[in-house]
């Protein structure tokens, strides 16, 4: 499916000083209704069950996002070969039927489709700088052949890779977006998030900013960071912040892979809308313009950013037909104590109870400090032996 002729561009709407609203985390969502395994967490939906992507675009593109990202999460060759995850399809198949179903979807309103590309296990495992570049190629020319609007290098924990990343997909000519799965402290080599946004923008990424790993509060901070270094360096470029949907104020520098409850039983930690909207206009304080979500992120999210949101953008998401600003559809509620709620100030200070008493409001990160070039984080094609899952079940009841 082609393109739209009369969209405006990811950098022509940037430019022109609008905000645009991303989209929400695919596989986690995916996941929860069935159609992604947790682990490998690769994205064959796009061909096992396109309905289900389809659907789950619809309802970000309902909510207000204008971009639809391709569902190509770890869709790397090496990432689908990884650990003995049995493939049937293969990755230019995942790839070209992501790109179809979001082209599909934009095209029934005014969003773009972005082509994604992730971290991959050959860096983890040291591979070449030219081996690494060749994974992210075979993946762009997909995106090129099906002609995306615009390409984003998401979710790299050391920016080394990211960079690489940018430089590959820079080669087309189309815009490219940067973001990093990291907080405060720096990529996972200590690189602070100044230093880091400096590099990318000199790698060529137009649009630079933090995705997943941490909760909105500590990517909004990253990302200044980020720009605080842009601008001291006398570079120029637009910011984005796609965060989890999830508290994370306990993380280390890992983000919430540290945290004991991932990825099973992070619920209790769910923002809600009303903290979507808080996170939404502290991204557009900052300077944030691309705001969206990863992990955890259900349609209601973005709608409320895009509601928080709506005075700036003109405009209110289809999707608030069913949600009257700040709980006012429950002026019509039977309840009379329910209809009490149906104001602003009542939803803004109240603070939810997570009705689990035995249960502690932070968690200590689990810590282990394994990261690029640590035997453990080696690519296997084979599963993990059972011998080799004893071994880390004693490490981690130690720790
Ligand atoms: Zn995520």
């Amino acid at each position: 499916m082609a393109p739209a002729a009369n969209k405006k561009g990811i950098l022509e709407r940037l430019d022109a000083g609008e905000i645009v609203i991303g989209d929400g985390g695919f596989v986690f969502a995916l996941e929860k209704r069935g159609y992604v395994k947790a682990g490998p967490w690769t994205p064959e939906a796009t061909v096992e069950y396109p309905e289900a992507v389809r659907q789950l675009h619809r309802e970000f593109l309902r909510a207000g996002s204008d971009v639809m990202q391709t569902f190509t999460f770890y869709a790397s060759d090496d990432k689908l070969e990884n650990r003995g995850h049995a493939q049937r399809f293969t990755g230019t198949q995942i790839n070209e039927a992501a790109c179809d179903l979001a082209r599909e979807v934009a095209n029934e309103g005014n969003a773009l489709v972005a082509g994604g590309v992730s971290q991959t296990p050959a860096y983890l495992s040291c591979k070449s700088e030219d081996e690494v570049k060749a994974i992210f190629k075979k993946q762009l020319d997909v995106f090129v052949k099906k002609d995306v609007d615009f390409l984003i290098a998401e979710y790299f924990e050391h920016v080394e890779e990211a960079e690489w990343a940018v430089q590959v997909l820079k080669a087309t000519g189309k815009p490219v977006a940067a973001t990093l799965c990291i907080g405060p402290e720096g990529d996972l080599n200590g690189i602070s998030p100044g230093e880091c946004g400096v590099r990318l923008v000199k790698a060529g990424a137009q649009i630079v900013g933090i995705n997943c790993h941490f909760d909105p509060e500590t990517c909004v901070k990253t990302v200044k960071m980020m720009k605080e270094g842009v601008e001291k360096a006398g570079l120029k470029a637009h910011y984005m912040s796609q965060p989890l949907a999830y508290h994370t104020p306990d993380c280390n520098c890992q983000g919430f892979i540290d945290l004991p409850e991932f990825p099973f039983s992070l619920e209790p930690r769910i923002l809600t809308r009303w903290d979507m909207q808080k996170y939404a206009r502290e991204a557009y304080n900052a300077g944030i313009r691309y705001i969206g979500g990863c992990c955890g992120f259900e349609a209601y999210h973005i709608r409320a950013l895009s509601e928080e949101l709506q005075a700036e953008r003109g405009f209110y998401p289809a999707g608030s037909e069913k949600h009257g600003n700040w709980g006012s559809g429950l002026e019509i509620h039977t309840k009379p104590w329910v209809r009490a709620r149906a104001r602003r100030d009542y939803w803004e200070k109240l603070k939810p109870a997570s009705g689990r008493p035995f249960c502690p409001s932070l968690s200590k990160p689990d810590s282990w400090g394994i990261t690029k070039g640590h035997a453990d984080l080696m690519q296997k094609k084979e599963a993990t032996s059972q011998e080799e899952m004893k071994a880390l079940f004693q490490k981690a009841d130690k720790c």
